[in-house]
C-alpha cells in the first residue's frame, strides 16, 4: 500500500485505528453545530474520503490523524452557524454557508487562489 503525506489514525484510546488508502478529496473546516461540539472547538476539520470498499465518500475528522501537520483546510463550510467571533479570509478559501452540494467539489481540492496570486 502506497503511503501518502496524510497516513494513519485512530481514536484517543487507540482501540480504532484506520488508514486512508487514497488521497483525501479535500479538506473543510466545518463551522456546522455537530463539529463544534465533537471538537469542543469554535470548528472542526473534515477530511473527505473516497471509500475503497464502497466507493461512497466517508468522512473523517482530520484531528484524528496521528500527523496533523499536512492537515489544512481548503475551504470553510457551515459558516451561517460559525461563532461570532471568527474571522475566514475569504480571498483564499472556498467558503459555503452550508454544505456544498456535492460534498467534494466534484472530487476537486476546494481551493481558491489567493486575490494577489
Ligand atoms: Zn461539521
Amino acid at each position: 500500500m502506497t503511503q501518502h503525506k496524510f497516513g494513519d489514525g485512530g481514536c484517543q484510546c487507540g482501540k480504532v485505528r484506520y488508514r486512508l488508502s487514497r488521497e483525501p478529496q479535500t479538506l473543510y473546516a466545518c463551522h456546522c453545530s455537530d463539529c463544534q461540539k465533537q471538537s469542543g472547538r469554535a470548528f472542526g476539520t473534515r477530511i473527505m474520503h473516497d471509500s475503497d470498499e464502497t466507493g461512497q465518500n466517508v468522512s473523517i475528522k482530520a484531528g484524528s490523524l496521528d500527523d496533523t501537520r499536512e492537515s489544512r483546510p481548503n475551504a470553510h463550510i457551515w459558516l451561517q452557524s460559525a461563532q461570532p467571533w471568527v474571522s475566514v479570509d475569504r480571498s483564499k478559501y472556498a467558503c459555503f454557508d452550508t454544505e456544498p452540494a456535492d460534498r467534494a467539489l466534484n472530487g476537486k481540492p476546494a481551493t481558491r487562489e489567493p486575490a494577489d496570486g
